[in-house]
């Protein structure tokens, strides 16, 4: 399950929880998410602008890395 990030406001999509108040169930896939998918807090950024947030980001890339 990944993490996409709105970089505009903030907001984080996180498909393991999905988003009730938008109608996306928990589990739903980024890629299940409409194409005109916009950010429910800003709605300025498309799904096309939203990056994706790696699952080791964070303290453990650190400990993981070289
Ligand atoms: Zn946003």
């Amino acid at each position: 399950m990944d993490k996409y990030l709105c970089p505009e406001c903030g907001y984080v999509y996180d498909e393991s929880l999905g988003d009730r108040h938008e109608g996306f169930d928990a589990g739903t896939q980024w890629e299940q998410l409409p194409d005109d998918f916009c950010c429910p807090h800003c709605a300025v950024r498309y799904k096309e602008d939203f990056t994706r947030v790696a699952p080791g980001d964070g303290p453990d890339a650190e400990a993981a890395g070289m």
